[in-house]
């Protein structure tokens, strides 16, 4: 994982940004991350806690990860 998008979505994870409400269906995570805009963040983990699969409806291209999904995973493995 690129280490400055890491860092980017661990702050604003501790910024609150991630919403309140976190959907959580067996491994899949559905949650709502608020930075300049709100964007809808899905996520589906491993039993080991890795990320087999992400969704984000935001429009930037920082594979393998934008910050939005890494700021979710913060808060969902938290
Ligand atoms: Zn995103």
């Amino acid at each position: 994982m690129n280490k400055k998008i890491f860092e980017l979505g661990k702050d604003c994870y501790w910024n609150g940004g991630v919403g309140q409400y976190i959907i959580k269906e067996n491994n899949k995570y559905t949650a709502t991350v608020a930075m300049q805009e709100n964007y809808v963040v899905k996520l589906k983990l491993d039993k080991q806690g890795a990320i087999i699969w992400e969704e984000c409806d935001c429009s930037c291209f920082e594979a393998p990860h934008c910050k939005h999904v890494v700021a979710v995973f913060c808060a969902v493995t938290e």
